[in-house]
C-alpha cells in the first residue's frame, strides 16, 4: 500500500512532526517500510518518504532481510554530539541512481526512541553514523543533494531535470494530487496511519 516516493514529490521537503504514540498501525507501517527498503536494496528508510510525515525512520546497515536482528527502528531521533569531518559517497532511495560525496560530521551520538518506546543512544562513525545523519535529515526536509557544492550540483542537473519531469507527468496522469493538496494533506493528516499520501488516494468505494 505504500510506497517510495521520488524527487520532488513534496513530503520529502516536508518537516515532520513528532510521533506522539507507538500502536499497531504504526508497527505495521514499519513493517511495510522495512520491506519497502529491502527491496530497493536500501540501507534507511524514513518516514515521508513513504508520504508520511511523522519523525520515525527504519534502518539496517547490512540491507539485509535475513540479518533481521540488525533491524533498527528510530522514533523522534535527535543528534545530541557530532565529531570531526568527513566527505563519503551517499545516495537516496528518494533519488534512484544517484550518488555523490557529501561531507558530514564522522561520528554522531543519536537518541531516540525504540518500538517498545524505550529511550536509547547510537554513538556510531561510518556507514551507521551516516546513514543516521541522512535520515533525521530527511525528517527535516533535508536531502543529500542539498549539501553539494555549485560544480557537483551542475553534474546532477540533469538526473534532477529527470526526476522532476517523471514527477509531474505522474501528477498529469493522476497518480498524484497536485503538490498543494499533497501538503495540505501532510499537514492534516492526524497520526501515522496506513491512508499515507505516498500513492492514490484510495477510491472511496
Ligand atoms: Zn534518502
Amino acid at each position: 500500500m505504500l510506497h517510495i516516493v521520488k524527487y520532488p514529490h513534496p513530503a520529502l521537503r516536508f518537516a515532520s512532526r513528532p510521533v506522539e504514540r507507538i500502536d499497531e498501525d504504526l508497527k505495521a507501517v514499519v513493517r511495510e517500510m522495512f520491506s519497502l527498503m529491502y527491496e530497493s536494496r536500501g540501507v534507511g528508510l524514513a518516514a515521508n518518504q513513504v508520504g508520511l510525515p511523522f519523525r520515525f525512520f527504519v534502518l539496517n546497515v547490512t540491507a539485509d532481510p535475513d540479518q533481521a536482528d540488525q533491524e533498527l527502528v528510530f522514533i523522534n531521533p535527535e543528534i545530541v554530539k557530532r565529531h570531526s569531518w568527513e566527505d563519503d559517497e551517499e545516495g537516496c532511495l528518494s533519488l534512484p541512481g544517484l550518488y555523490s560525496k557529501v561531507r558530514r560530521p564522522k561520528k554522531v551520538k543519536v537518541r531516540a526512541y525504540n518500538l517498545s518506546g524505550q529511550e536509547v543512544e547510537f554513538e556510531a562513525d561510518e556507514l551507521f553514523g551516516r546513514a543516521m545523519q541522512h535520515e533525521i535529515d530527511h525528517l527535516d526536509g533535508k536531502l543529500f543533494i542539498d549539501y553539494l557544492g555549485p560544480l557537483a550540483r551542475h553534474g546532477i542537473k540533469g538526473n534532477l531535470r529527470t526526476f522532476e519531469s517523471e514527477f509531474r507527468e505522474a501528477q498529469k496522469a493522476g497518480a498524484y494530487p497536485e503538490d498543494a493538496e499533497i501538503i495540505r494533506r501532510l499537514k492534516e493528516m492526524p497520526a501515522p496511519t496506513i491512508a499515507a499520501v505516498s500513492g492514490p488516494a484510495p477510491a472511496d468505494a
